[in-house]
């Protein structure tokens, strides 16, 4: 009988030593875990202010790529743009917006020839459906004019943040920063600024910009995310700024 107790003791005290190591064990793992991914270095405001030179002087008039002739033809490409790219965008809106370029010409279109028209656009129906509403919208409450105020764009059917941040910006010239996957994926791979959500690299961006550059820093940023810091390729070789660049992966 006592040799078993003993023998059982034995065994529970190795059972203890066992588990104190695993959890030594966890604890090391999880101490040089986190001490691998080194948080990178911010950016001074010296390298901000010579990265953004160097876009402007490659490109000192950036243009969006989306094709529209007014602020409403705008408002309606962005808002088709969702989860598609600007090129599919502006293929099916060349059609559309040669015979529906204000919000009553796109009511007296309908909203089955409109759904026909941009067929070939990503969730075609909810965005026709959605164009079709903020057209009635505008005549309704805007006179039939884009607002200018980002809460009263944003109030508009499929008109989110971003729309709002694009027609601010491209419509009215303001100094506002739209952050689609491109400039999220730019914003934290240079570690210019890194966030979770778009909203947290938006105002990220918008704190370390100096002011000369706002206007057109969502387009250098676009244009960088989609020409040349590609999301599975990046092209570190020919980046402007790869000497500046925090991301641990870059290829230079
Ligand atoms: S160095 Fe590479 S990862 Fe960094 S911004 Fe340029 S293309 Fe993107």
């Amino acid at each position: 009988m006592s040799k078993i107790t003993r023998r059982s003791k034995a065994k529970s005290k190795t059972a203890k030593a066992l588990r104190g190591k695993k959890t030594r064990k966890k604890a090391v793992t999880k101490r040089s875990s986190t001490r691998g991914v080194k948080k990178p270095r911010p950016w001074t405001q010296a390298e901000v202010r010579e990265a953004f030179e160097r876009f402007r002087k490659a490109n000192p008039e950036p243009k969006g790529e989306l094709e529209h002739l007014n602020p409403f033809t705008l408002l309606v490409a962005v808002v088709l743009s969702a989860q598609a790219t600007d090129a599919g965008v502006n293929r099916a809106t060349r059609e559309l917006f040669a015979v529906a370029d204000t919000p009553q010409k796109m009511l007296d279109l309908g909203e089955e020839k409109l759904r026909d028209t941009i067929k070939t656009v990503g969730l075609y129906r909810t965005k026709a459906k959605n164009v079709i509403a903020l057209s009635e919208k505008l005549i309704r409450e805007f006179g039939g004019e884009v607002p200018r105020t980002r809460e009263e764009i944003e109030s508009l059917p499929g008109a989110g943040r971003k729309t709002a941040n694009v027609v601010l910006n491209m419509a009215f010239g303001e100094r506002t920063m739209a952050v689609d996957t491109h400039v999220f994926r730019v914003g934290n791979r240079t570690g210019l600024a890194p966030g979770k959500t778009p909203l947290e690299v938006e105002l990220g961006l918008e704190r370390v910009i100096p002011a000369e550059f706002v206007l057109h820093a969502h387009h250098w940023l676009i244009l960088h995310g989609r020409y040349t810091c590609l999301a599975r390729k990046p092209r570190c070789e020919v980046c402007l700024i790869n000497d500046l660049c925090r991301w641990p992966e870059k290829t230079v």
